[in-house]
């Protein structure tokens, strides 16, 4: 009998985070992505929800490897969580690389560890199946999509992707071998790009650039952009724009997408705030307090909230309508909290 080829989905579909899916063939099981999702509003004193991993631990002895397709939380967020249940080798590009290794030391996981570091364009075996690295582009740089190669056929898994022609990297998404692989036959295309129900296109990350622009040359207050502290190509752009107008630049915030920094390093975060000259300025999350120490070593202050709820009901508050607010909340939650909170004011 010809052996069987299954896709197991843990989680991630038809819902935002904890991305996982199981592959399995001939007896063997590779894993594609290992992410956590953000705790609904009816989820008291839940900090992460990661998926059922159950049927893995099951079958832990016939697992081969955890592909990763991007940095994200939604994708790599419950690694050290399942790691310390099912010791598996994890393959992924140098920033998801690098992005993991945060959260392996954090849970003193390294040691035990086998973290490859493999390039788009090449191919990784893992037991019965072979893996194929295919660049995308995404809201965070190094994203890949796999061609999973197997003796029954090819199973295309593209992790989240945007088709974007002008990527501020200048690496354009593989279409190409996307193509390619079209042509020789697939057998299954798991695709996942968030509205993809919706028609039209997004634009280009490079038109975000360009609003920058047009906002930082029009005002003349200071100036909030929030964004997921991962899409470095954005912060990018943030940094660009204000250099083109002349700005000073705080970074600010819980960093807890570039993973735990040390104390120390938020504590600079202040003291350097404080040295540009900016006096009021926002930390919030858990090292918050860090930050205002920093500042007030170097002699500013910076007013500090321990959650991002805390701060958005005070800041709704007290910001006046001279001060330009750019929001992309990293998660819909927040942005309902924002929004409520904007209501209850006017
Ligand atoms: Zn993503």
């Amino acid at each position: 009998m010809a052996e069987k080829l299954k896709i197991i989905p843990l989680g991630g579909l038809n819902e935002i985070g904890k991305n996982m899916t199981a592959y399995e063939y001939g007896g063997e099981i590779i894993v594609v992505d290992c992410g956590m999702a953000f705790p609904g509003d009816d989820m008291y004193g839940i900090d992460c929800v990661i998926p059922d991993v159950s049927y893995l631990i099951k079958n832990k002895s016939r697992i081969r490897g955890l592909f990763i397709t991007h940095g994200h939380e939604d994708h790599i967020g419950a690694i050290p969580y399942v790691l310390k249940q099912i010791n598996m080798p994890i393959y992924c590009t140098r920033l998801t690389a690098g992005l993991i290794k945060l959260k392996l030391e954090e849970h003193q996981l390294v040691k035990s560890t086998k973290l490859i570091t493999v390039e788009a364009g090449k191919s990784v075996r893992a037991g019965k199946f072979t893996v194929e690295f295919i660049h995308v582009n995404h809201s965070i740089a190094d994203s890949v999509a796999f061609a999973i190669h197997t003796k029954m056929g090819t199973i295309v898994h593209t992790g989240d992707f945007k088709i974007d022609s002008t990527p501020i990297d200048g690496e354009v998404i593989d279409l190409a071998r996307l193509g390619e692989l079209g042509k020789e036959g697939v057998l299954c295309l798991c695709a996942d790009s968030t509205n993809v129900e919706r028609p039209g296109f997004t634009p280009s990350e490079k038109v975000v650039g360009a609003t920058f622009m047009r906002q930082f040359q029009n005002c003349d207050e200071r100036i909030i952009v929030t964004t997921f502290a991962s899409n470095v190509h954005r912060v990018q752009q943030v940094l660009d724009a204000a250099a083109q107008c002349g700005r000073k630049v705080a970074v600010l915030g819980d960093m807890g997408e570039l993973g735990d920094l040390t104390d120390q390093a938020h504590y600079n975060i202040g003291a350097l705030a404080a040295m540009l000259g900016i006096d009021e300025v926002v930390a919030i999350g858990a090292k918050a307090e860090k930050i205002a120490d920093g500042a007030a070593q170097s002699g500013g202050s910076v007013t500090h909230f321990a959650t991002k709820e805390e701060a958005v009901h005070e800041l709704t508050d007290q910001l006046g309508t001279d001060t330009a607010m750019l929001v992309k909340a990293s998660h819909a939650m927040h942005m309902e909290t924002i929004v409520k909170e904007l209501e209850a004011q006017t």
